[in-house]
This record gives C-alpha cells, structure tokens and sequence, in this order.
C-alpha cells in the first residue's frame, strides 16, 4: 500500500533522477582542463532540454537551490530598485515576504486570484512586476497565470509565476513564455536543494549571489550538475506521462465522492474550482487536524495539515485570505498523491480516515 499522500511537500526520487545524479560528470564545470568540458558540456545541455521543456531561450534559464531562492531573487531584485510590486494574497510566503508592503490581488472563496482586481491594479498603479503562482500548493487551485500574462504584456508590465507545484503534474509547455518563471526538482521526482529561474534579460540583470562568474554571473557558486541532471531526467520522466492524467483525476473524485458519503460534514476547499489533479484539501468536521494526523500516521497514511512550510504554526495566511472561517482553519488536512497512487490506495486512504472518524467519535463520546 502507497500510504504516501504529501506529494505538496515533496516527492520520492525518481529512479530516472537517482541514474542520471550518479552518472553525471563531477568535474567542476568552470575548471578550463578538458576532463571539465564533459561536465561543461552536460550542463549546457541540460539548459537546452529545459528551454525545450519550457519553450524559452536556454540562455535565459539561471539554475539554482530551489523555489524560494528563486522567488527571493526575483521580488528582492525589484523591491530594491524601488519599483512597485502586486503579487497574488495566496501566493507561497516566499514570494510573500519578500513582496511586504506589495500590492495586493485578493482571492475569493474559490481560490482564484482575482483577474478583475489585476486589471484595475494595472490601470491605476501600474506596478513594475506582478507575481501570480501557477498551481496553489495548499488548495491544488489552479491560477488563470496564462490571463495574468496577457494582461501585464498589454500593460508593459513584467510577470512572475511561481510554477512549482504545476510542474511535473501538467504540461510545462508555455511557461517560459512568463518573464521570470520559478521551478523546483523535488517537487516533480527530483532531489532536493535544485530548481530553476528563468529571467527574461528585458528587466535588467538580476545577480544575487556574487563573488563567482558561473551562470553569467547571475548566481555565484559552482553550479550542482548532477543535482541539475537529475533535475531534467524527473521532469523527462514525468512529461509524457502526463497525458494519463484523466485517469489520475477520475481516481480523486472516487476518493471525493467516497469520503463525503462516509463523513458527514466534511467540506472540500474550492471544491469546484479547476485544481490539480493531485491535491483534495479537506476541512474536517470536528477535532483538530494534528489528531486526524496523527491516527491516520500509525494507520500507515500520510498527510498534512496544509502546507508544510506552514506547519511551523499559525493559521495558514492563504485560507484566510480565501475568507475560511477560523474555526475550520485548525480542522483542514492536505492530501496530495503522488504519481503513482492506484485506485486500492485512495480507497485505503478511504478506509483509514473513516475508521479514524469512528475512533475520534468514540473517544469523544466516552
Ligand atoms: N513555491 C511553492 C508554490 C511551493 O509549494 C514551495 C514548496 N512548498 C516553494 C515555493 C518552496 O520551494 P523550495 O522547497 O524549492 O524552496
């Protein structure tokens, strides 16, 4: 049984990933030998493929650790020239935080970044950048970025999307048609601590890490070839499968049909909102979300309490922003499948939560 259901917070390895990390050259690609041109020469493909992928100029792809790095470099590289920023009230607080003071674009119930607020935003202030995500990681709620884009074209304004929890689970085709474009390898089967930005050149040179020439001076530090390799075999990997993910959703609304029917009260989030097919987040009807963790935990089961870069505490600042009461927000529990989840695992899943319902009611009654 595949009890693992965070596939939000992070993915297993792809064994594609694991033979392409430990086939890659370890020479350092700066160093001028020529046993470092082979490593030279694998990075620079890599870059290619990922153009590729994206459909964007290789040149224009910056590798680096990971997603937050890459939203960091991108709002820090604005807020510092003192140019006005709107970002998306559900973005991930690494785009958050650093976007303090931002403009705002609010999300209703259905956790939908408001393309209406974008417009008139972009009417009346005018920011430099704005920044939407792709797929939210806590509702799975898909953002009309493709919208959002045309918008800040037609207004001369440069777009950011934080594309992490949608690549690897839809088509990346398109995506680096954005001006700045944020991606992680271990959300899609890749190893940890590698990701990407693509930056359009048209907004001047971003460069946050300096003290080194590599990635043209943009981002110093000898660059994690076989991390990189790994990266791009994941993402090869996972693209073509892509095309079976009617099966994969049909498989989630099993699981949806089947869970309401044996919990009463339970409420999905956005529940008619285009979302990925991976991801239900479920608002339970009483106890707190740690217990229902917990149980289902020593049931073998996996899941979160929303997302796990928030579950260092406090209430989750992207339910809240979609008007979630308060007293739902300590009851909601994140389940996100991986790739490979069948139809007898969902149904366990099934079985454990309503088993953990019977438990809980038991223990309360008593
Ligand atoms: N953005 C989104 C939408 C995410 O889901 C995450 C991971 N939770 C991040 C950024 C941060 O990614 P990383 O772990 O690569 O820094």
């Amino acid at each position: 049984m595949n009890g693992y259901f965070d596939a939000n917070a992070t993915t297993p390895l792809h064994p594609s990933a694991q033979a392409a990390w430990l086939a890659a050259p370890w020479h350092n690609p700066s160093s001028l030998y020529a046993e470092a041109a082979a490593a030279r020469e694998a990075l620079e493909d890599c870059r290619v493929r990922l153009g590729a992928l994206l459909d964007c100029d290789a040149e224009e792809i910056i590798f680096l650790s990971g997603a937050t790095e890459a939203n960091n470099a991108v709002l820090d590289h604005f807020g510092r020239r003192g140019q006005s920023i709107a970002v998306s009230a559900i973005e991930h607080p690494s785009v958050r935080e650093p976007a303090a003071g931002a403009w705002s674009i609010p999300a209703g119930a259905d956790g939908i970044a408001s393309m209406e607020a974008l417009r008139k935003l972009l009417e009346t202030r005018k920011p430099a950048l704005v920044s939407l995500m792709a797929a939210n990681n806590e509702t799975g709620v898909l953002q009309p970025w493709q919208e959002a884009l045309g918008l800040c074209r037609a207004a001369g304004v440069a777009f950011h999307c934080d594309a992490a929890q949608w690549l690897g689970k839809l088509p990346a085709a398109g995506l680096g048609q954005c001006d700045f474009l944020t991606g992680s390898a271990h959300k899609f089967g890749g190893p940890k601590g590698v990701g990407f930005l693509k930056a359009s050149p048209a907004h001047g040179p971003l460069r946050w890490l300096r003290g080194g020439p590599q990635e043209e001076r943009r981002r110093a530090g000898t660059e994690n070839l076989p991390g990189i390799a790994a990266m791009l075999a994941a993402l090869e990997a996972i693209e073509p499968r892509l095309t079976d993910r009617a099966a994969w959703e049909s498989r989630r609304a099993t699981f949806e049909a089947a869970v309401k029917a044996a919990i009463p009260g339970i409420r999905i989030v956005a529940e008619d909102s285009p979302r990925l097919w991976n991801t239900v987040l479920l608002v339970m009807p009483r106890h707190p979300n740690v217990k229902w963790l917990a149980r289902l935990s020593r049931a073998g089961f996996q899941v979160s309490t929303g997302s796990a870069c928030s579950s260092g505490g406090g209430a989750s600042e992207v339910l809240t922003a979609m008007g979630l009461p308060d007293d739902a927000l300590g009851r909601v529990l994140r389940v996100s499948s991986t790739w490979d989840q069948t139809e007898a695992d969902w149904a366990g899943l099934v079985s454990a939560l309503t088993a953990v319902h019977a438990s809980l009611a038991e223990q309360t009654a008593r």
